[in-house]
């Protein structure tokens, strides 16, 4: 943090493009344009602004470059391989890289050996993970002779992307109002619980018992209808809730006894956020069919990836249809995905990056915890390199007490996510010590001037 980081009355921005025709994603775009924030270069922990700021990554983009920005084992890799092949289809013919990467993922694939979820679906985004774990889990009931299970269970507070499954599951309210849902799906309650875990540092010590909302779904539905039961092992877009001890493995015991199968939402939580792998590794609870999306790659060529165990996988191959699964993308498998990921898990590997959140945890957690007592703090949520920092709304203005405190860490040079009135952090995994310092300071800071 320098004087360069001061905000400025009228930054000298430099070929400044027009703002017209590009249709921003969850953005308020006449907001944006009035006072367009824009990144221009990235490298290790650090975004620069077009007015030539260096703005610390607090996100890691969006949850998603965990070996930070700029990595030039990525870059070449995904040079050479544009150069000898672009693109190549992966239905009814293959490449080798595709091969060769699922195959590196299945050596790190969640679970324990000898039950690794070691079979791996490509897909483009996170969202379309969701989707494509959501139509295995039904096709694989279809193939286990189970076909009247067609509902699919997810949580309040879920957030599983934008695809019409992903929505129907999800517990965002004003993603599901806006638009139809599938028909059946249904929701656990959330496992937030501020009157007892407030202030908890890793897993809270209340609410284990919310699992048994699906023992509840059970006996309102018939578990005959109920083909899977999908949740994020830690929420993150809606203010990182952590599940409580036990909840998981709760969760894990009710499937198990109604023939349901348990998807794992880690388009967040894999690729080492938590310091382990997974958060199936991180929780010792093994799903069947895992999502992920985002640090597969470092977050620099879009793709995603479903894991799913072998007895979903064999059920399928083996199944009566004739064709294994009628499921896919242009860009499953996607040659220059697969370079960039198999770049970036060299770099995992060398670096040490998939365990390093667990050696800072326990700093990371002290220093967020710290804040609180700060103005307006009324919750503080931490584990791995993940804090959810919930602030007092504003009467009569939800959101707003947050969104100005990250207008105010942006102007002063560190990039931190909001949702509602939470702040989500979630650092790429090199973080060093003493921008965990950094972080702390000049988020303490903001809240203290905005509250
Ligand atoms: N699932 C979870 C848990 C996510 O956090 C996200 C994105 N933040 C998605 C799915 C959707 O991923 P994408 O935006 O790549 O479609």
């Amino acid at each position: 943090m320098s004087d360069l980081n001061a905000p400025t009355d009228a930054p000298a921005r430099k070929n400044a493009p027009a703002l017209e025709a590009f249709w921003m994603p969850f953005t308020a775009n006449r907001q944006f344009k009035a006072a367009p924030r824009m990144f221009v270069a990235a490298d290790g922990m650090h975004y620069t602004t077009d007015d030539g700021r260096q703005v610390l990554d607090g996100t890691a983009g969006l949850w998603c470059c965990n070996a930070g920005h700029g990595r030039r084992g990525i870059a070449s890799a995904v040079e050479r391989q544009l150069a000898t092949m672009d693109f190549a289809p992966t239905f009814q013919m293959g490449h080798p890289i595709a091969f060769e990467f699922a195959e590196r993922l299945a050596e790190i694939a969640p679970g324990p050996r000898g039950k690794k979820l070691d079979r791996v679906f490509f897909t483009g985004s996170g969202s379309e993970s969701v989707d494509t774990a959501l139509k295995i889990a039904l096709a694989y009931q279809r193939a286990v002779g189970q076909g009247t299970r067609t509902r699919l269970i997810g949580r309040e507070r879920g957030y599983h992307g934008v695809g019409f499954g992903g929505i129907s599951v999800g517990g965002i309210v004003s993603n599901r109002r806006a638009f139809p849902t599938l028909p059946g799906a249904d929701h656990l309650r959330h496992t937030h619980d501020p009157a007892k875990n407030a202030f908890t540092k890793g897993q809270p010590e209340h609410g284990a018992e919310l699992a048994d909302d699906l023992e509840r779904l059970v006996a309102l539905h018939g578990a005959e209808t109920i083909a899977a039961c999908i949740v994020e092992p830690v929420a993150g877009s809606t203010g990182v809730l952590v599940p409580p001890k036990g909840y998981l493995e709760r969760l894990r015991a009710i499937c198990d006894a109604h023939g349901i199968l348990l998807i794992f939402d880690e388009v967040i939580s894999g690729f080492g956020r938590l310091g382990a792998p997974f958060a199936a590794d991180f929780f010792g609870v093994t799903p069947d069919l895992v999502c992920t999306a985002k640090g597969l790659t470092n977050g620099t060529i879009p793709m995603g990836a479903v894991f799913a165990g072998r007895h979903v996988h064999d059920a399928l191959m083996d199944g009566p249809d004739g064709i294994e699964l009628f499921h896919g993308y242009t860009y499953s498998g996607h040659p220059v995905a697969c370079a960039a990921g198999l770049a970036t898990l060299d770099i995992y590997r060398d670096e040490g990056l998939l365990t390093r959140a667990a050696e800072l945890a326990d700093d990371w957690a002290s220093a967020m915890h710290d804040l609180r007592g700060r103005n307006r703090v009324i919750d503080i949520r931490t584990i791995g390199l993940i804090a959810g920092i919930e602030l007092e709304p504003r009467p009569g203005a939800p959101g707003k007490r947050a969104y100005d405190v990250f207008v105010d860490c942006f102007a002063r040079g560190l990039l931190i996510r909001v949702t509602g009135d939470i702040v989500a952090l979630s650092p790429p995994l090199i973080l060093e010590h003493g921008q965990i310092d950094e972080i702390a300071r000049v988020l303490g800071d903001a809240i203290d001037r905005v509250a």
